[in-house]
């Protein structure tokens, strides 16, 4: 028979201390467990995991990752990545959502860098996904889909390259009155420019995205073409770099723009890490041109390529400040978008989740020693409070329920 709180003061003024979020608490006694409610507030699903087993993998690949990308960048925000907490006063909160196998911390710090954490990345750029594919679906005209890249020598370092690829850009190719002319003679009124990296035979080999956004129905794709390609040849040529039919590609046929924009930022596609495919079977993962992403660089460091990881360390220091995604000006508003920064959408909060446990500095610590941030949320998307104690104990991590109760799923929702 379940109880409710308010025959048990101390126990609900026990409850309130642990989380400040809390809007109603209640307690109630369910088979001589103490169990506390509260309404909480929100997770999102992307913060964790999903409701598949190949999910809870990835989940905990994109932990164990994160934690190398600590050990290879010290220095770096990642190395604080849900690992510190916010309020020193508060233990580590872990929330388990309602209607989903969903679980996410709280109270924990997070460092948004879409280049160097898979935890962060994932989340950001599936956001950013969802944000892209409803901002193409509700362009009336025609989006064309140009790469850009350059000739480089496999002996040239990041930096050199993506700041001649930048250059070219940035302060050539999309400047003077002849591109002008080209984006009013096909209608081109934005665009959404994504830098991307890989590693391969030859070197890093950054190269750019870009969406063009037509309020045109009928193209001259082949004039377009060619004027776009002659002015990257001379945006390149005034710096001293060359391109080649290669090293410029026009997209654009709807299939294209769709497969684009559905695995944009994706970091665990079938072609760059397979979900299905179990860590450490193989090193070797590829991105859709052959090479390796970073975070492959990095899967491939943390199995011991140490090449490899001085190659991670190299992009993560010089791609540090760079943005991975700009919408022109205007676009956002003519494509119906919200502007939202990545921090906005890291603190995004679209999931109903109530407080599960909480976890003492200690616990804490014992958790990160053992490196099973990821199984955790595992085990509480999954399993009631029982087995998460019994999984805990697996580590001889204590956690007593008397001492601590939990927030019990469908006693405490307004
Ligand atoms: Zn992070």
């Amino acid at each position: 028979m379940k109880q409710d709180y308010t025959t048990n003061e101390s126990k609900t003024q026990n409850v309130t201390s642990l989380s400040k979020s809390d809007k109603t608490v209640k307690v109630v006694t369910q088979n001589n467990i103490v169990v506390r409610g509260s309404e909480i507030g929100q997770i999102s699903p992307l913060d964790n995991i999903g409701k598949l087993g190949t999910f809870y993998e990835t989940i905990i690949r994109r932990f164990s990752l994160q934690s190398h990308s600590r050990e290879l960048l010290p220095h770096f925000g990642v190395s604080g990545c849900l690992r510190l907490r916010i309020d020193k006063n508060n233990p580590v909160e872990v929330y388990k959502a309602i209607k989903f196998n969903n679980a996410a911390y709280g109270n924990l710090q997070t460092c948004k860098s879409v280049w160097v954490c898979p935890v962060c990345a994932s989340k950001i750029t599936e956001r950013r996904r969802i944000e892209l594919s409803q901002g193409v679906k509700n362009w009336q005209g025609r989006i064309l889909l140009l790469t850009l890249t350059l000739q480089h020598k496999s002996n040239e370092s990041l930096e050199t390259i993506v700041t001649a690829l930048t250059k070219g850009y940035s302060k050539t190719f999309v400047k003077g009155e002849n591109y002008t002319k080209i984006m009013r003679d096909f209608g081109i009124v934005g665009n959404i420019r994504t830098l991307e990296i890989t590693y391969g035979d030859n070197g890093f080999h950054p190269h750019l995205h870009i969406l063009l956004f037509s309020e045109r129905n009928q193209i001259d794709y082949k004039t377009l073409h060619k004027r776009l390609y002659e002015k990257w040849e001379h945006s390149l040529q005034s710096i001293g770099r060359y391109t080649n039919q290669k090293a410029f590609d026009l997209q654009f046929s709807n299939e294209a723009i769709a497969s684009y924009v559905t695995k944009w930022g994706e970091i665990d596609s079938n072609n760059n890490w397979d979900i299905s495919h179990e860590m450490a079977k193989s090193p070797v993962k590829v991105a859709r041109n052959g090479g390796y992403t970073p975070f492959a660089l990095l899967e491939s460091s943390m199995l011991g390529n140490e090449i490899h990881g001085k190659l991670f360390q190299e992009y993560a220091k010089y791609m540090k400040r760079k943005q991975q995604l700009r919408y022109s000006e205007g676009l956002k508003e003519l494509l119906g978008l919200l502007e939202k920064s990545d921090e906005e959408i890291c603190n995004e909060k679209i999931e109903q989740a109530y407080l599960f446990m909480v976890l003492s500095r200690e616990q804490w610590k014992q958790i990160l020693g053992n490196d099973i941030r990821g199984e955790l949320l595992q085990q509480v998307a999954n399993g009631d409070i029982e087995t998460v104690v019994t999984f805990l104990m697996r580590f001889g991590i204590d956690w007593d329920i008397e001492q601590f109760g939990y927030y019990n799923e469908g006693e405490n929702l307004t």
